[in-house]
């Protein structure tokens, strides 16, 4: 064996002089006591490599080694550095291991492993030498700890073979201690895939560093524990890694690799003039129509610029996309499709799939009892795609952290001895089902979903997909999905069956004709919308301001006084975004009215499906979110004035037959005027002291 004290003594004083010092330096002031070596750039060539494989291969006696040889180096300060720690970072790429591969071979062994960090627990003391007392003749003795949860005790008194003692906390050696646990990237997992998880126990220096979503390299030590049934141990090993050293990776994480071939091909199909039905038709194929929502989501898929304005104000660039609608329309499945295509992007169901659900959450640790703060899909989809079904389910604790999370993009969590605030700037396409079964036309939607007007007011588009039977339509999307469903028993014939008529190229030939395959590629989709996130910037035109503003003013103006809001700034970001998005999509540095004027009509899609009163065929935003228009608004009013006359002539309050009598004589009838004493009832503006008399719940 190479390595020796002596050799890594040798290696520190000839490469890392300078760290030396600094470390020594730092001690003097209470700081860090560890020394961190590059090993791409040192170790892997000192002695030809040799030192760093013998790293990997045998860690345990070569970090021993290490620490040994630092405490031997000397500096400019004369300060000892006896107890410090060697740590190793920046391994090759070709040593870094994929959770998912971890096996017996690793076990022992110094490796790499990359991940998400998906939970933390609370930073504690851990004994790692533990004193005791003899109960009887008062001896101290010292027990040496592993990473159990439970504390090793003497077996016996060396000196009076008593065998109970005190445990002695003063005189004990203890080091901070977490326990985190890092999954595998979404992105790195194929359809449908169970992420694979491993936890990383962190010792000294290496903890409180991390929070749930970052994103992390943890370098270490395999080691592998038998299971325990009760106090039985098994043969069947869980593994866990002992950190050295962890890396957070701050920058963007490079998904892709894009060549200069690839450049070229994207540039080349920026210039295209279909350009935006092609992303269209690149969307969920299989699935006939919704080009609109296809369109939404080509928009969200390349999102706005997020910025700080001047006086440090963020505004996000993600767009929120909700899809609502009966039951068997493709919802679900436009989801699925769209976690197949989006980098970054996590799946899950309102009802959640983890103790975490949507956001965050803090738990007991079922191992050691500590405070465990644990990543929900939106942190994890950080700095990507959140697609949640069923999102009308949700938790309630996961109602309250939505609102945070899709406005301000973090995810607060105040619990017990956790108070954190993580990161969840991500884009969320979410799909809802109606209340009662069907959409309906003539309800505003905020009554149909379990959904509050204050979250749903936070979605930048809605879109409301109905089962209306057409016949035209019918019959093409039946052809369609039929046509797809006989190219796909093809295809499976043909992977099963060697003699058939056709060929693998002929289904390509008639997928492409039926247009059941995107028209383009996946992966070269991919390449482009990274390409244009990581470097495309667009700027809003002069032209292109005034036409937001003219569509805004055009839009607010619907509302009579000011009593009634119909669109709320918030709509007018949701509009910079989409334009943003729309340029950011043509590889463009410039937002123009092209770019506004498509904005513009989708935008008026979502409201039209959404927003429009039924009563006046305006649209109302008021009218979505809350359910009452601003003719409703005025009409309220109305009977709150007749109520408040009304009560003061009658002691047991306005009765409903005067209610109704003076509302017919406001234009307002028998039927409006009754529903309107209900909603107000249900709302609390008033109440009924006894059957059919009513009373103003606040003046
Ligand atoms: P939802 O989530 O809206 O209830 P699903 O996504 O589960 O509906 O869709 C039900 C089935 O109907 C799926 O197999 C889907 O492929 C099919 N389907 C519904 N609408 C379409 C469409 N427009 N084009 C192709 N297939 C469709
Ligand atoms: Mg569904």
């Amino acid at each position: 064996m190479l390595s020796s004290s002596q050799i890594w003594k040798e290696f520190f004083e000839t490469y890392y002089r300078d760290e030396l010092n600094r470390l020594a330096d730092a001690i003097e002031f209470g700081g860090n006591k560890s020394l961190y070596v590059d090993y791409l750039r040192d170790l892997s060539i000192f002695m030809e490599g040799r030192l760093g494989e013998e790293l990997l291969e045998k860690p345990d006696v070569v970090i021993a080694h290490a620490n040994e040889g630092l405490a031997l180096t000397e500096n400019i300060y004369d300060v000892s550095l006896e107890g410090c720690y060697v740590r190793f970072y920046n391994l090759p790429t070709s040593k870094r291991i994929l959770i998912r591969n971890l096996r017996s071979e690793h076990i022992s062994k110094f490796v790499a492993v990359e991940g998400i960090v998906r939970k933390v627990t609370e930073v504690r003391p851990r004994v790692v030498k533990a004193a005791f007392s003899c109960t009887k003749c008062g001896k101290v003795v010292e027990v040496i700890q592993d990473d159990e949860a439970t504390l090793k005790q003497p077996y016996e008194c060396p000196a009076c073979k008593n065998k109970r003692f005190i445990f002695l906390p003063d005189e004990s050696l203890s080091i901070d201690s977490q326990r985190i646990r890092i999954q595998e990237y979404p992105e790195n997992l194929r359809g449908g895939e169970q992420p694979q998880q491993i936890d990383v126990i962190l010792e000294g220096d290496l903890t409180g560093k991390v929070n749930p979503g970052d994103r992390v390299i943890v370098n270490g030590i395999i080691r592998a524990k038998p299971r325990k049934l009760g106090s039985r141990q098994l043969q069947h090993m869980d593994i866990h890694i002992e950190g050295n050293s962890i890396e957070i990776l701050q920058q963007e994480y490079e998904e892709f690799e894009i060549t200069e071939e690839d450049k070229k091909r994207i540039l080349k199909l920026a210039e295209d003039e279909n350009l935006f039905e092609k992303i269209v038709a690149s969307i969920a194929p299989s699935i006939y129509g919704h080009e609109d929502i296809k369109l939404a989501i080509a928009l969200q898929l390349f999102g706005g610029v997020p910025k700080k304005l001047p006086d440090g104000i963020e505004i996000r660039g993600d767009i929120h996309v909700l899809l609502v609608g009966d039951p068997g329309v493709a919802k679900s499945q436009i989801l699925k499709y769209v976690h197949r295509i989006a980098p970054r992007s996590v799946y899950t169901t309102g009802k959640g799939t983890t103790t975490a659900g949507l956001t965050a959450t803090a738990t007991r640790d079922e191992f050691d009892g500590r405070w465990t703060l644990e990543a929900g899909a939106l942190v994890l989809a950080d700095k990507g795609i959140a697609l949640v079904d069923e999102i009308d389910k949700m938790r309630n604790e996961d109602r309250s952290a939505l609102h945070e999370a899709m406005e301000q993009q973090t995810v607060s969590v105040a619990k017990a001895g956790i108070n954190a605030v993580l990161r969840a700037r991500c884009a969320l396409l979410g799909a809802a089902n109606p209340k009662y079964g069907r959409f309906d036309k003539y309800t505003p939607i905020a009554e149909q979903i379990d959904l509050s007007p204050t979250l749903l007011s936070r979605f930048d588009l809605i879109f409301v997909l109905t089962d209306d039977p057409d016949e035209v339509r019918d019959r093409k999307l039946a052809e369609h999905i039929l046509r797809a469903h006989e190219i796909g028993e093809k295809l499976e014939k043909l992977r099963n069956i060697t003699s058939v008529e056709y060929t693998r190229e002929d289904l390509d030939r008639e997928s492409e004709q039926a247009k059941i395959i995107p028209a383009i590629d996946p992966e070269l989709l991919r390449k482009y919308i990274a390409y244009a996130k990581k470097t495309v910037f667009p700027v809003l035109s002069e032209e292109a301001k005034n036409r937001i503003i003219d569509f805004y003013i055009s839009l607010r103006s619907r509302a009579k006084d000011n009593s009634a809001v119909p669109v709320t700034a918030r709509q007018l970001e949701a509009l910079i975004r989409l334009a943003e998005a729309s340029a950011r999509l043509r590889l463009s540095d410039v937002v123009s009215v092209e770019d506004v004027d498509r904005v513009i009509k989708i935008v008026k899609k979502s409201l039209e499906q959404i927003a429009v009163d039924p009563e006046t065929g305006e649209i109302d935003i008021d009218y979505a979110f809350t359910g009452t228009s601003k003719s409703q608004r005025d009409r309220i009013l109305i009977l709150k004035r007749i109520i408040e006359e009304l009560e003061s002539n009658y002691s047991k309050g306005a009765p409903e037959e005067e209610i109704l009598r003076a509302a017919q004589e406001e234009g307002i009838d028998e039927v409006k005027a009754r529903d309107l004493l209900r909603k107000m009832r249900e709302m609390g503006d008033i109440y009924s002291p006894r059957e059919g008399y009513y009373k103003l719940a606040v003046k």
